[in-house]
């Protein structure tokens, strides 16, 4: 398993798998042909069926624009055989001859792979993590007497924390930012921004009103800024990015947690994340929301139960809830813009992840459906359902009335 560094991406909305890996992508293509006068660029599947709401086109046109004349196809009914969010780059010279031609996939998260490292089998993956499946990991913590995120810390070594560090800042700028702004957000659906207007009446309440209000405040805060192309975490991806930032921020600042403790807290809901990503899929175009609100649940869930005390036990528990009831979820942005359903529906996870944690820690930690057992439920789940519910938005709230 790949380090958690893989599942907190810090970078620019509103979609990691259709703005922040074509970015990738488009950026090491155009540094391999440094000749190239002209592009063209081959979106197909969801890329192309939702790429225009998600800004793929402007990801591109930044990157490879200055170095040339960029033409995008989009080729909606065409499925590459390795993941549905393929693309193809092909560089000119000022003869019109081909210098180069490549295929990749944006894989869910802001993860690229390259046709070529299929075709070989060498994976450009590092993998630091011995273990990949929670089971094992929680085994582990029975057996040692320590818990998740000292895995995590075993395995990363030391630079780890100061990465987190950097992860925590941007996510509490998000909201922090996110708290301020006002107005609608960018792309023509005419999404009022709501993250302020929520804070403010959560806070003229009390106690449990106050505190469930104050959570939504923050995801929709962060979400709000991943819509208008603002600098976020991927967690486990852009459309994701509110439920962890708004659970943490909310114990952060209510419960007096420390730093020290929240950083152990995002590891081990990184290793959660990772578990999902490795042996499944974080990706809405290839399992639905589920993958991406889902696992973001999950992520969250497991982070409260550790920061509230929970055993090794009751943290996989609460994460398994989080992601158990997000099952079959599907991925049907309106228009293609990662707002209806998405901006709420953070929000929603974000409160369901703190509800996760209150049902676990009431338990002794055990129950009949593991965490791995879920997740392996939810790529199945997820390959089951018709591509319209998979970040096309054809079908469900997309569908065209
Ligand atoms: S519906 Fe879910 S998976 Fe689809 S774009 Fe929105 S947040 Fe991502």
């Amino acid at each position: 398993m790949e380090s958690i560094s893989e599942i907190y991406r810090i970078g620019t909305g509103p979609s990691s798998s259709h703005t922040m890996g074509p970015r990738k992508a488009a950026q090491l293509f155009k540094e391999s042909v440094p000749q190239a006068v002209r592009f063209n660029v081959d979106l197909y599947g969801s890329l192309a069926a939702t790429g225009k709401g998600h800004l793929t086109d402007k990801a591109l046109e930044d990157v490879l624009s200055p170095a040339g004349e960029v033409t995008i196809n989009w080729l909606a009914d065409t499925v590459l055989d390795y993941h549905t969010n393929g693309m193809k780059f092909t560089a000119y010279d000022k003869d019109g001859n081909v210098l180069s031609e490549k295929i990749v996939f944006s894989v869910g998260g802001g993860k690229i792979v390259w046709q070529d490292e299929i075709e070989s089998g060498e994976s450009s993956v590092k993998s630091i993590y011995p273990m990949k499946r929670i089971s094992d990991i929680l085994e582990w913590c029975e057996k040692t007497g320590r818990t998740y995120w000292e895995y995590v810390d075993d395995c990363e070594g030391e630079w780890i924390w100061d990465y987190l560090h950097e992860v925590w800042e941007v996510m509490k700028a998000a909201v922090e930012r996110g708290l301020e702004a006002e107005g609608v957000l960018p792309g023509g659906l005419g999404v009022r921004r709501k993250a302020v207007s929520y804070y403010m009446k959560a806070s003229g309440y009390s106690s449990s009103l106050k505190s469930r209000g104050l959570v939504y405040s923050y995801a929709l805060a962060v979400s709000e800024e991943n819509a208008s192309g603002g600098m976020i975490v991927t967690a486990p991806t852009c459309g994701s990015c509110g439920v962890l930032p708004a659970v943490l921020y909310h114990l952060y600042l209510s419960r007096g947690f420390s730093e020290k403790r929240i950083l152990r807290a995002l590891a081990t809901a990184g290793i959660f994340g990772n578990v999902v990503k490795t042996n499944a899929s974080i990706s809405g175009a290839e399992v639905g929301c589920q993958g991406e609100v889902g696992v973001a649940c999950a992520m969250a869930a497991a982070a409260a139960s550790q920061l509230f005390g929970g055993s090794p036990a009751q943290i996989e528990y609460a994460a398994e809830m989080g992601l158990e009831h997000h099952l079959g979820l599907t991925c049907d942005p309106v228009c293609g813009l990662v707002q209806i359903p998405c901006i709420e529906r953070n929000a929603y996870a974000a409160a369901r992840a703190l509800d996760s944690n209150l049902y676990a820690s009431f338990s002794d930690g055990v129950h009949s459906v593991s965490f791995d057992r879920v997740v392996s439920v939810m790529k199945q789940t997820g390959h089951d359902l018709p591509s319209v519910y998979k970040e096309t938005s054809q079908g469900g709230l997309a569908a065209i009335e």
